[in-house]
């Protein structure tokens, strides 16, 4: 992902790199390139126009332009503008201090939910935490057995309870995480096609039930621009606290990936880039724009 991005933006960097001195007209050229590359990458269109406005106000200083190095300036500048765009730094995971420990894992069917949470429970148990997973997903025909297959791999048990009434099975874990020793449970809820009522009030009474200490969707960075829409629109009706993108290892353009911190102003907290269970990694905006930026 982001590769016909770099290259784009490299390919104008060094353009301007050629120059030597820069003009007002080499600023404009560069941030019409720059512009397009982000529109073609799929970036949200306001979010691009914000985005230059700004790049474009810092680079056209007579600091920038009459420096020694405009290209290197320019280049810096557009990189802090990334970074910022994708939430400035790292937004950690807040666990609290009540044992267990609770997250709840939202998103749409297909986002890659069930794969987060082994993920997200390998990443915990690395880090010295004992985490249990729940199999609140009751609705995908087969959701429970591929979490508990997956766990298995990863040597983290997993609670089914009764396998149909999810408030009562993300109860139950938490019960089970008490008696077994467990500090975090993490409850993969069930996703729909889209978001809907039934999905809403479901993720509201599960909520309730196990109030957690974090709630994390999960979003398809294949999905392109309706990613934003998916998380503005269940941020609407009930609160959550971060984002984890997964497939970003795929070949899409990403962009709507990129624009959701700007336009939702939630945090990404962890980027998914494979199916194996050690690919979830913490997001952190100033690596992924300087892997943007090559
Ligand atoms: P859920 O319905 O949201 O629980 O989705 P799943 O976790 O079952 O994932 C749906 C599909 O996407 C599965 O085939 C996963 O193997 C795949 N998948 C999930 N995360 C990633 C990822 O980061 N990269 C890739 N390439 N595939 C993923």
């Amino acid at each position: 992902m982001f590769n016909s991005l770099s290259e784009r933006l490299n390919d104008t960097f060094d353009r301007l790199r050629g120059k030597g001195r820069l003009t007002e007209a080499d600023i404009v050229s560069a941030m019409r390139d720059i512009r397009m590359a982000l529109l073609e990458a799929d970036v949200n269109f306001k979010v691009v126009r914000d985005f230059v406005a700004k790049t474009k106000e810092r680079c056209s200083t007579s600091e920038v332009m009459d420096s020694l190095t405009p290209a290197q300036n320019v280049v810096k500048i557009v990189l802090d503008e990334l970074t910022e765009l994708l939430g400035s730094t790292e937004s950690k995971l807040v666990l609290g201090n009540r044992i267990p420990n609770v997250i709840m894992l939202v998103g749409l069917q297909g986002s890659g939910k069930t794969t987060a949470a082994v993920k997200l429970a390998y990443l915990l148990k690395k880090q010295g935490r004992s985490p249990i997973l729940a199999a609140a997903d009751v609705y995908r025909p087969a959701a429970a057995d591929q979490l508990s297959a997956l766990g298995s791999e990863i040597e983290v048990p997993v609670f089914r309870g009764d396998g149909a009434d999810p408030i009562e099975i993300a109860r139950g874990s938490i019960r089970e995480a008490v008696d077994t020793m467990r500090d975090v449970v993490i409850v993969d809820t069930a996703g729909r096609l889209q978001i809907d009522e039934q999905m809403m009030q479901e993720a509201v009474d599960i909520k309730r039930a196990v109030k957690p200490d974090q709630i994390l969707m999960v979003v398809d960075a294949m999905t392109g621009q309706d990613i934003v829409n998916v998380v503005s629109t269940f941020a609407e009706r009930t609160d959550f606290d971060g984002v984890i993108i997964s497939k970003l290892d795929g070949d899409a353009r990403g962009g709507g990936a990129l624009s959701i911190r700007a336009v939702t102003g939630k945090p990404i907290k962890f980027v998914s880039m494979g199916e194996k269970p050690d690919s979830l990694e913490v997001f952190y905006p100033d690596r992924m724009a300087k892997r943007i930026l090559g």
